[in-house]
């Protein structure tokens, strides 16, 4: 599962003292069986309407449909909270454990699947929010709620409505006005405050060997990282069963590496690599 010049890098990045850090995207909870939400799976009926991902998850149509942006989000919050961390999730706390403070976790995942006590990670940085929380759609502050239990244990569908009741328990609890998911729209920027863009762009500054898992490389700051780890002469193999902007980026430099492969699978032979090698669980 692990190629010889991965494992070499794997090798050389633990003889230094650099982190090793991996940025992973929707690849890595397809396993847990969560749609990427940006295929057919997205799509959103309003009246007679269609509407798609790209069009629902942003400001603008906050703005507008509030309720129905809500709708959709409660849907997919309904999704995650019934679906289970698969083995890649749990490589990953594994790996953490075994490197200690030189591990960092770069996620792309709003889906709250690292935070399981099966897979717990600690240094983790969500680079997209997380459906887990709401904040006032009015910024009246910077803090975060966490979704009401009530819509995290109930299972709903697409048809579900959104009742009286259940608007009133979406309200900001400080000045009155709607709250909005805490998650990156199509038509926002990252920023440090909710999505640490500086912070992860100096971890990647201290980054020996990022790995990057599950992502096509679309989005804006996964590439910056990308170039930032290669700009500190960090080496970056990205996994992934396809070829995509960032393995393009990386064909033929001596820092870089396409692997192919599953993401799950990768992150169980690292951990194993590890195993092997001596990296004991330190906790
Ligand atoms: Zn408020």
């Amino acid at each position: 599962m692990l190629d010889q010049r991965t494992k070499g890098f794997l090798e050389d990045a633990l003889k230094g003292d650099r982190l090793i850090t991996f940025l992973v995207g929707a690849g890595l909870s397809a396993d847990s069986g969560i749609p990427t939400f940006r295929g057919k799976e997205g799509f959103w009926t309003i009246g007679s309407k269609n509407a798609t991902p790209q069009s629902m998850g942003t400001k603008k149509m906050f703005d507008v449909n509030a309720d129905e942006v809500w709708r959709w989000f409660l849907y997919r919050i309904s999704i995650c909270e019934q679906a289970k961390p698969n083995l890649g999730h749990i490589a990953l706390s594994s790996i953490e454990k075994r490197l200690g403070a030189r591990f960092a976790l770069i996620s792309q995942n709003v889906d709250g699947l690292h935070f399981r006590p099966e897979s717990l990670v600690n240094n983790l940085y969500l680079i997209h929010g997380d459906l887990r929380y709401m904040r006032c759609a009015d910024e009246c502050s910077k803090a975060l709620y966490p979704i009401p239990l009530f819509f995290r244990e109930q299972i709903r569908s697409r048809e579900t409505p959104l009742t009286f009741e259940e608007k009133q328990k979406l309200i900001c609890p400080k000045c009155g006005e709607m709250t909005r998911p805490h998650v990156l729209w199509f038509d926002e920027y990252y920023n440090e405050k909710y999505y640490h863009l500086e912070t992860t762009l100096r971890v990647a500054k201290s980054t020996g060997l990022l790995v990057v898992i599950g992502t096509s490389g679309a989005t804006n700051l996964p590439q910056q990282l990308v170039a930032k780890t290669l700009s500190r002469n960090g080496v970056v193999v990205d996994v992934n069963p396809e070829t995509n902007i960032i393995s393009d980026k990386l064909r033929g430099l001596a820092h870089g590496h396409h692997l192919r492969g599953k993401s799950s699978e990768v992150l169980l032979a690292i951990d194993g690599y590890l195993r092997e090698r001596g990296s004991e669980l330190k906790t």
